[in-house]
């Protein structure tokens, strides 16, 4: 007899189902209580998975056994005589990188979504049958997945197994028609697999790829933490997003975005995906391996609060572009843009004055994955505020030792430390490993970044490695920063942001302190005529550049059915582009902190 619990799983694709039977050997004799996660690590919402189990039957050899729901998540399984099946169906319709998503074309699955812990043997080894969808036409199907194979061939249907559940649940799988591109470096073998259409040139980018993976991989030391790697990178028309797991992260990208044959620049588009695939990558050290205590280990039926994302995922951004530059796949003026495209971000958020980055992280749960129309005014990202404090640290870092420490020694230290030993991350930790790697006294400056809603300047710092802030008015309502406006007219700006994706000129927020928002406009109103003449989304932002600021002007709005009229008093607004550069002379000082900082000869 099978000794270990066993998940038998099968796609029913028109039925965009997933059929699951899981096999306890050795139940509770009192009966065995099972259940599903409310979340998946790496997106801090609770999103209680058990809501798409559409059926749920028990039964051992001889009958069914009834089972009772506990509460949202927990089933109750009654006693049996001899092994409990639990079988049930999975509803998979979410096209996510933490979703679940079955149709004729592919399934896609997260463990958390579809493997019920058995409660009381979460720590015992499991193995996993991934069978073939029953229809013969999707037997040419295979199988991409970092489940570690039993007797299954690689990427084939069969028998692959998981050391525990934890581990069960961080290995995706996906099943169906893709290309697989692999390469090694530094004893890792890579897979690059690509699922959906696409005309592009997948060698240039497992080039790419290789080298920001050697990068990742000796900037925290051989050997790596795994041996085998796997992207599962899927290709749409339009998609963006990203979730890391410990030997695989799950991409989707736009098509637009992948590389083209002949084509020798990179593109933001491919700019972008790189960034991308990089930030996932060095999550495999940096929140799979180094964890805040909070996750150490997960509790997946309830929130998991920690003031440390900021760590996670701020210094993850920050790296996953930095590499970028530093592996020589964008020139320094490539990366100075995209620094001057996340200050943009940052200090066009006027929530940085209502909530600290501790808060940041500790609210995820509430705030930041559930974001609404007032989320600029109230809240700020600890990702984009995290990757500016980051870079502000190794700046300042460089600068008090004389190029002697880093953020880069801090990194290696927290791998080594808390990393290496899957040991959680306290919460004030960290602080203290900087003050005592870099002999820095550094408590007022986590004081104003972690726990202060003060404005944080970003510009003394740049000024360490001889790079200058320039600070310009906004050409767009949409302006992206990092690059020098086409000329310097201040223009009339509305201080709003748009609903993507609609033709109408939909106010999707109406920023805190605007002209917009005294003349009494409100998210979701549509804007219909600048003036009595009518305005689309595409010629709204031209019509309003054809008055001064300063001028008033009558706006015809929807809100919800009802016509109404407001007086609003154009000015050039608070919204600005950042844009960095390199200063016209550079002191030994600075020449030395800026090439050592970018990995870049700097003449
Ligand atoms: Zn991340």
């Amino acid at each position: 007899m099978r000794e270990t619990v066993l998940y038998q799983v099968q796609a029913i694709p028109e039925k965009r189902l997933i059929d699951v039977k899981c096999t306890i050997p050795n139940p509770d004799p009192l009966g065995q209580r099972v259940l599903l996660p409310a979340w998946i690590p790496g997106s801090y919402l609770i999103r209680n998975f058990s809501g798409h189990i559409v059926t749920l039957q028990a039964y051992d050899h001889e009958q069914v056994v009834p089972v009772q729901m506990l509460d949202k998540n927990t089933w109750f399984c009654g006693p049996t005589c001899g092994p409990l099946v639990v079988h049930y169906q999975v509803h998979a319709y979410d096209l996510t990188p933490r979703g679940a998503h079955v149709d004729s074309t592919h399934a896609f699955f997260n463990g958390s979504r579809v493997f019920l812990q058995v409660c009381g043997q979460e720590e015992a080894a499991v193995h996993i049958e991934i069978i073939a969808p029953f229809d013969p036409k999707y037997h040419h199907w295979r199988v991409a997945t970092s489940l570690e194979r039993v007797g299954a061939e690689s990427f084939s249907f069969g028998l692959y197994q998981a050391r525990h559940y934890e581990d069960l649940i961080d290995h995706p799988v996906e099943m169906g028609e893709f290309e697989v591109f692999s390469f090694e470096v530094v004893e890792v073998v890579h897979d690059l697999v690509v699922i959906g259409k696409h005309r592009a040139d997948i060698n240039r980018l497992k080039t790419d790829l290789s080298c920001l993976c050697e990068y990742h991989i000796r900037f925290f030391g051989v050997p790596a933490p795994m041996k085998k790697y796997t992207f599962l990178l899927t290709v749409l028309n339009d998609g963006y997003g990203g979730l890391e797991h410990c030997s695989s992260s799950v991409i989707h990208c736009k098509r637009a975005h992948l590389p083209k044959f002949n084509d020798i620049k990179v593109s933001d588009g491919y700019r972008t995906l790189l960034g991308l695939l990089s930030h996932e990558y060095f999550h495999a050290w940096n929140v799979k391996c180094i964890k805040p205590s909070a996750f150490s280990p997960y509790h997946l039926t309830c929130e998991n609060y920690t003031r440390q994302l900021w760590i996670f995922e701020g210094i993850t951004s920050y790296y996953d572009e930095l590499a970028l530059v530093r592996t020589k796949r964008i020139s320094k003026e490539n990366y100075l843009e995209l620094l001057g495209q996340l200050c943009t971000r940052v200090y066009s958020t006027p929530g940085r004055f209502k909530q600290t980055l501790e808060q940041a992280s500790f609210e995820a749960w509430i705030k930041f994955y559930r974001p609404d129309e007032n989320s600029l005014n109230a809240t700020i990202s600890y990702y984009t505020k995290g990757a500016l404090v980051a870079l502000a640290l190794d700046l300042l870092l460089r600068h008090e030792t004389n190029n002697q420490c880093s953020l880069d020694q801090v990194m290696q230290v927290v791998w080594q430390r808390f990393g290496m030993t899957r040991q959680g991350l306290p919460e004030e930790y960290f602080e203290r490993i900087v003050e005592e790697v870099s002999g820095c006294r550094l408590k007022d400056f986590f004081d104003r970044t972690l726990r202060s809603t003060e404005d944080f300047l970003i510009a003394p710092y740049l000024e360490k490695v001889g790079i200058v802030l320039n600070i310009f008015s906004a050409s767009s309502m949409e302006e992206v920063g990092g690059r020098k406006p086409m000329d310097l007219l201040e223009r009339p700006l509305l201080e709003v942001k748009l609903k993507p994706g609609t033709s109408d000129v939909h106010l999707a927020c109406v920023f805190e302190g605007s002209a917009a928002e005294m003349a009494g406009l409100a998210p979701g109103d549509i804007i219909i005529a600048v003036n009595g003449f009518r305005v689309d989304r595409v010629h709204f932002e031209s019509v309003i550049a054809h008055y001064a600021v300063g001028e008033e002007v009558l706006l015809h709005v929807f809100r919800r059915d009802i016509l109404m009229t407001f007086k609003v008093v154009l000015r050039s607004g608070w919204l600005h582009t950042y844009v960095l550069a390199t200063a016209s002379s550079l002191t030994e000082q600075q020449r030395v902190l800026l090439q050592s900082w970018l990995n870049c000869d700097i003449s």
